[in-house]
């Protein structure tokens, strides 16, 4: 039996704003499970649910098989890590890892073997004596995290934790998160608008838009099988290619070019004159090809060379797109450049649902 399970969860604030849509999920203890999405899309209601400051306002909310919409937070056993780190100031670091095992009435000696080795977790054992003020962004987030961690809980909720910290840091503390989940064993939920965080991080990623979820899987699931247009924009870096267009006699122009996809669809006459998304990953196309390709003639308008790789912008008549190379293969710019898309490499979408035509 899955762990915690949501059936049907809805949120409706009080303004009368239908913020969740039938959630379901089942997360096995110990999972790693990221909600990803844009502004808005309802994953920190959705946390907050969970973390039981936020009532439900229909569906099911289940811990170990066992109704807990009810149940408070303290009953939830729930630990959680918010945005803004929301250290005591006053407080030294050792006080602000250990103050929720003072609350609780744990003795001092306990408390005092459980801060040093949650410091020690995170290196943070040569500064438990400063003030939050005397640290650094990464170095206050891990005292954030120390101060969740210690209280042995079984679940672990994170809303956008890394957000305040610089790119580099966020880096470091990716890695340091996932190996304090390997450590812990607790099971995570933890949130974020960040598609590279939560692919490095998550076991499964629960993808949301306008309070909808468009797809629940594995990093790989998601890349490789995304179910819709939205999913596969979303996720990958640049995101991938859109062509969208009517079928004419089973092909699609893409600019100067005409993309035959009679071998792609079951049943080609039934796209007849109907619209339809041709999607390809920027670091799918190839620079020499075979017969298993399109052949793509195209125009490059602008190269960025990021160091192990390039971007190319590349346009065909009316239409642009992203080519991903390596650095080693970075074309001159305004020179026509001929690439080719692997056919294993096509996503077809349905124009008008926007989902994936398997
Ligand atoms: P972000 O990344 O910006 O935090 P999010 O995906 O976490 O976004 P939520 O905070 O869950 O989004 O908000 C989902 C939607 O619910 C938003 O449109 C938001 O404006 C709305 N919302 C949030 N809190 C309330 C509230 N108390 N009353 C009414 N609407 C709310």
């Amino acid at each position: 039996m899955a762990y915690l399970t949501l059936k049907n969860v809805n949120k409706i604030y009080p303004n009368g704003f239908h913020a969740v849509h039938n959630f379901n999920l089942e997360i096995e203890k110990g999972e790693f499970v990221v909600f990803v999405g844009p502004s808005g899309c309802g994953k920190s209601t959705t946390l907050r649910m969970i973390a039981g400051l936020e009532d439900i306002s229909n569906g099911d909310f289940l811990i170990d098989g066992k109704r807990a919409n009810e149940w408070g937070p303290q009953q939830r056993e729930v630990a959680m890590v918010f945005q803004s780190y929301a250290l005591y100031p006053q407080m030294t670091v050792y006080d602000n890892i250990g103050f929720n095992l003072t609350l609780m009435g744990v003795d001092e000696d306990e408390i005092d073997a459980r801060v040093r080795k949650t410091a020690a977790i995170l290196g943070l054992t040569d500064y438990l004596d400063r003030l939050p003020r005397a640290l650094s962004g990464g170095q206050r987030q891990r005292v954030a995290i120390g101060r969740a961690i210690i209280r042995k809980v079984g679940i672990f909720l994170m809303d956008e934790p890394l957000s305040n910290l610089d790119a580099k840091q966020r880096v470091t503390m990716r890695s340091e998160i996932a190996q304090i989940h390997r450590s812990t064993g607790a099971t995570t939920i933890y949130v974020t608008h960040d598609q590279t965080e939560a692919m490095t991080l998550a076991d499964r990623i629960v993808v949301m838009k306008d309070g909808y979820v468009q797809q629940i899987g594995t990093p790989y699931e998601l890349y490789f099988k995304p179910a819709n247009v939205f999913v596969a924009g979303f996720i990958g870096e640049p995101p991938m290619n859109f062509v969208r267009g009517k079928v004419h006699n089973g092909l699609i122009s893409f600019g100067e070019n005409f993309i035959d996809l009679t071998a792609w669809l079951r049943n080609p006459e039934e796209y007849e004159n109907k619209e339809i998304v041709f999607g390809f990953r920027p670091e799918a196309i190839r620079l020499t090809g075979d017969d298993n390709a399109y052949l793509i003639h195209s125009q490059v308008e602008l190269t960025e060379m990021l160091g192990d790789n390039t971007n190319i912008y590349i346009t065909t008549g009316d239409k642009q797109a992203i080519l991903k190379v390596d650095s080693h293969d970075t074309p001159e710019t305004d020179v026509p450049l001929d690439f080719y898309i692997p056919y294993e490499s096509v996503y077809l979408f349905d124009g008008e649902t926007e989902n994936v035509i398997e």
